[in-house]
Formats: C-alpha cells, structure tokens, sequence
C-alpha cells in the first residue's frame, strides 16, 4: 500500500462487524491487572494504552519501524538522545531546531555529552565528524535554513563507522522521506506539526527498526515519565488520518509562493529545496517524494522590514510552530541561540488556506517595505 492509504488504514481495530472504526480514547492510568492480551499494560506509563498504540501502529507503519508516542517532540529528541552512554561524542547539524540546539548545548555544558557541530550539506566533513562519534543528528530539511542532508550517504558512512544515526523527520513527514529505509537507526517526530497539523496538541514520537532500541525507547518514556495525554494521542492519529491532504495542498501553494517570493523586489533569498536553484534540489529530489510545506526567504529591507511584514499579514497568522492547517510566520533570528540565521528569515509554514489568498496577503505585506 501507498504512503497515504497507510496513514488512512494503519492502527485500525480489526475489521469485523460491530467494531468502531477508530479505537476509542481510553482514558486510564490502570488497567484490571491479569487481563489476557493485556498483561504489559497494567500501568499506562509502563505499557501504553490502547489510544497511544494505534497511534504508534500508524507512524510505525509509515515510517518502516516501531514507533514509541512521547509527551512533546523533545521528549522523544530526549528519549533518544538520553539512550547514550555519559561522555559520548554527538555530531549535530549547525543549523538544527533551536530547542534541540538548547538542550544539547545545556546538557553539554554539565559534561552530559560532547558536540561537533557540522555543515549537513558537507557530506565528506560530516562524515569525517561522524568516525568517532556515538550519534550522528540529523535534520533535513533543517529547521529554518532548509538545508538538505544527502541521508542514504550520511546513514551507510555512520553505520560502518559505528555510529548510531538519528534523523528527526518532522519537516518532511514519512509521505515525503523515510529516512530507516535510507539506512538510519532512529527517526524522530514533533507530532506536535503536521502529523496533529491543527496546532492544538503537543506530542512526540520515535520509531526504529531495532525492537531491542524500540524497548530501550519505552524504558525511557517509562522512566522519565515521558507519556503523551490520552486526548493528544486521539487527536494526533485522526491529525495524521487526513496528513496527506493536507501535505500536498501545503506544499502545492509552497512550491508557487516559493518561486512568486523569488521574483519579488522586497526579497532577497528564498530557502526552498523545491525551487531549481536552490542548493539542496538535486539532493532533495532524490531522496524525497516532494519538497514539502515550509519554505524561508529573507527580506531585503533586513530585520525591522521582516518584523513589519510579520505584522502587516492578515491570513498568515505570526506565529511560532508549523505544519498546522493555518499558515504560520516568524522571523527566526528573534529566538535566543538562532545566532546563526540570518536576522531577516522569516519562516513560513504553509497551510490549506487558497493560495491566491496567501500569495495577496504576502504581496502586500512586502510591497509596504519598500
Ligand atoms: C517543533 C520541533 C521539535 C520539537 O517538538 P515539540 O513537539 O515542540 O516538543 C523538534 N524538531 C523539529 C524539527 C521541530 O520543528
């Protein structure tokens, strides 16, 4: 079956007469302890419940692995992150999402791990980083610069090297790239952005091939006490039931905006591996089944014109966090340790919203900076 009929099918009850066609939310912290089928989930915090579990069976399904639901997208960076012995060495991409580039940075600071930051684009210096190290990160498209990581080539360097590869997928979802297919050890999800795609809902997920590193996960959820809410679960897998119209309606007005903002007097740059000129197409277009719905672009009149754009949006809501159904904007550079953006990108998420009305909204906006 195709990608968007597992999202659709995957993490069903069984198909017989009388069932209900989305496992329910159960809402229970325990269950009757000795029930057969039942005996690993007498605790939910331990076992899961049934709701957390048709959701893992669709992200699983989709990515090629099992999958282990998390409170938040950093609780399973952290589930995976936190499988590494005290000490290790982790190659990080430079640019990367700027919680994650928190924790990594906080926690390295205490002696938790050391850190090689890397250019994902250079495969050969990555690949150089990656000989020594415990774990390879990885992002690509990279949250917000859009870089491209060449992922079959960093997964097969890593793996004879030994070293565990970690991907977090969220940008791209498992429609447009699966990245344990292109050899990596873990994938990780911000459920919280396309896959809930109406931002009403924080969770995370991880999903690996490896049942040994899938339980070493579900220890870690266990232990940290890491579980998504019951409601979230519910709403993240009917989130993900309509995920791949969603996607494509995104990333159908991305692709238009993209190359509109390109020819527009007010922008300098557009980020977007969509368009042909953009460094990481080639790369993109081989390993991924579409460019997806974010795209950057940075504004020639520099930070204060990005800030009156942001502002001057009526459609596109100015806000942090993406992959909802409502388009989302924000000038990066604005969070602490995003150093390294340029201080006029703007981030935006493209929603289902008509791109015309989209495309008058951004127009507007810009045409005011100049
Ligand atoms: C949002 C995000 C996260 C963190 O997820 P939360 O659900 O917000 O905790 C991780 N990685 C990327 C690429 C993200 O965009």
């Amino acid at each position: 079956m195709r990608p968007e009929t597992v999202a659709v099918t995957a993490g069903r009850p069984p198909d017989r007469p009388g069932e209900p066609l989305n496992v329910p939310i159960v809402m229970a912290s325990n269950f009757r302890a000795g029930s057969p089928g039942l005996a690993t989930v007498e605790y939910s915090r331990d076992g899961g419940t049934p709701t957390w579990r048709a959701l893992e069976a669709a992200v699983g399904a989709l990515e090629g692995g099992h999958a282990t639901a998390f409170a938040s997208g950093m609780a399973a960076v952290f589930a995976v992150l936190d499988l590494l012995p005290i000490g290790s060495r982790v190659v990080v991409p430079s640019d990367s999402y700027s919680t994650l580039r928190a924790l990594l940075r906080t926690d390295g600071a205490r002696g938790r791990w050391k850190l090689d930051y890397v250019d994902v684009t250079d495969t050969d210096a990555v690949l150089t980083a990656a000989e020594s190290a415990d774990l390879l990160w990885l992002e690509s498209p990279t949250n917000p610069l859009m870089d491209v990581a060449d992922l079959a080539r960093l997964c097969a360097g890593a793996r004879a090297a030994g070293t565990l590869v970690a991907v977090d997928n969220t940008f791209a979802t498992p429609l447009l790239q699966r990245p344990l297919t292109l050899g990596a050890d873990f994938v990780v999800h911000s459920g919280t952005k396309f896959i809930g795609g109406h931002s009403d809902l924080l969770i995370g997920l991880t999903v690996t091939a490896d049942e040994d590193l899938n339980e070493q996960l579900g220890t870690r959820r266990e232990l940290a006490g890491a579980t998504p809410g019951g409601l979230e679960a519910y709403l993240a897998l009917r989130g993900l039931r309509t995920m791949a119209v969603r996607l494509a309606a995104g990333q159908r007005s991305a692709g238009e905006l993209a190359e509109r903002l390109h020819a527009h007097p007010a922008v300098s740059r557009v980020r977007y591996p969509g368009l042909a000129d953009d460094p990481g197409h080639s790369r993109a277009a081989a390993q991924m089944d579409g460019f997806g719905a974010v795209l950057s672009f940075e504004v020639s009149g520099g930070e204060q014109a990005a800030d009156r754009v942001c502002e001057g949006l009526g459609v596109i809501r100015a806000a942090t966090s993406l992959g909802g159904v409502e388009s989302t904007i924000e000038r990066r550079a604005k969070l602490p340790g995003q150093e390294h953006v340029p201080a006029s990108l703007l981030r935006l998420s493209v929603g289902c919203e008509h791109v015309e009305d989209l495309w008058e909204d951004l127009d507007q906006a810009l045409n005011r900076t100049l």
